[in-house]
């Protein structure tokens, strides 16, 4: 089983002509409302597939947090690990204009809630999760009590996603740590040179067991311990029409096959298998895949 413990967000979008600078006013399309947030979307992607999948996050007492739970369910996440109230559920609120460019203010509401007492309470969830994986947009406290409340045997993933600073704990558990690019650099500091095929050991220096760089169309770099070189995992070609939540979808994908048993550089060609599909259709849980909907590898 796979649980993901993460955020879950309504994606409030409203298309523009223009952004709005300080101070400005600009009337914009009619707004849309989005099932989103890191772990809902981690978690629907992988029970799209067929993945038996929990998560443990927090929304509000609202509609929108009514909206996350409906599409939890249809996609089959188990509600289990569901908590409701505390504060509003977290929202992020995107203009997006005519060329594709977009701003965005995440208010993160009950994710912010989402606390190392709510992980422990979920002791039960950690005993049947072969793979556990979370991302960055909860505190990192509950975070760090995910690593310590981990089964023996149990597998820890994280998406490092949004940037932010994490902790040498964390780090040691991540088995493997995903990032793309931009999160990469961010971990690096200062990166040697601007070839990704070069960060994979100054990851893996950071102490995680494994590290895995997703590189868009170009698919993902495989790092798995420092026992040989990384491999290029390469992505299925496929017309890209919005990549919003494609990372989201590739960890999903990557965490439940390793939960499988499978060796990394195969569960990664299966998780670029599902981005690649993930990014031919417009949203981010909407968009996401089942088995037969794959493109071959
Ligand atoms: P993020 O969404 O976090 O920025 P990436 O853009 O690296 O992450 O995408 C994650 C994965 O989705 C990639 O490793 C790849 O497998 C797939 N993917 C993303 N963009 C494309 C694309 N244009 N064509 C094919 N696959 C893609």
């Amino acid at each position: 089983d796979l649980l993901v413990v993460g955020s879950a967000n309504a994606d409030l979008v409203i298309g523009v002509e223009r952004r709005p600078g300080p101070g400005e006013t600009v009337l914009g399309g009619d707004l849309a409302v989005h099932p989103g947030g890191k772990g809902a979307n981690q978690a629907v992607a992988a029970a799209r597939l067929g993945a038996r999948t929990a998560l443990l996050a927090r929304v509000g007492d609202d509609d929108h947090g009514r909206l996350l739970l409906g599409s939890l369910r249809a996609a089959g996440v188990d509600p289990v690990g569901m908590l409701v109230g505390g504060a509003p559920t977290g929202v992020a609120v995107i203009t997006v204009d005519r060329s594709g460019d977009n701003s965005i203010v995440v208010s993160p509401g009950a994710n912010a809630r989402l606390a190392a007492a709510d992980v422990r309470a979920a002791g039960g969830l950690f005993g049947a999760a072969r793979v556990v994986s979370t991302q960055l947009e909860i505190p990192v406290g509950t975070v760090v009590e995910t690593v310590r409340s981990l089964a023996p045997g149990s597998r820890f993933v994280l998406n490092a996603s949004p940037p932010a600073e994490v902790p040498a704990e964390v780090l040691a558990a991540c088995d493997p740590l995903v990032v793309n690019e931009h999160e990469a650099r961010a971990l690096l500091g200062d990166p040697a040179g601007d070839d990704p095929r070069r960060w994979a050991w100054p990851l893996l220096a950071l102490g995680p067991r494994s590290v895995v760089i997703t590189l868009g169309a170009a698919g993902a770099l495989v790092a798995d311990g420092l026992s040989g070189p990384p491999v290029m995992v390469p992505s299925p070609r496929v017309e890209a029409v919005d990549t919003t939540g494609a990372g989201d979808a590739f960890t999903a994908a990557l965490a439940w096959r390793l939960g499988l048993g499978e060796p990394l550089a195969t569960a990664a060609a299966y998780a670029a298998r599902v981005g690649a599909a993930a990014v031919t259709r417009k949203g981010a849980q909407a968009s996401y895949p089942t088995e037969g909907e794959l493109p071959a590898g």
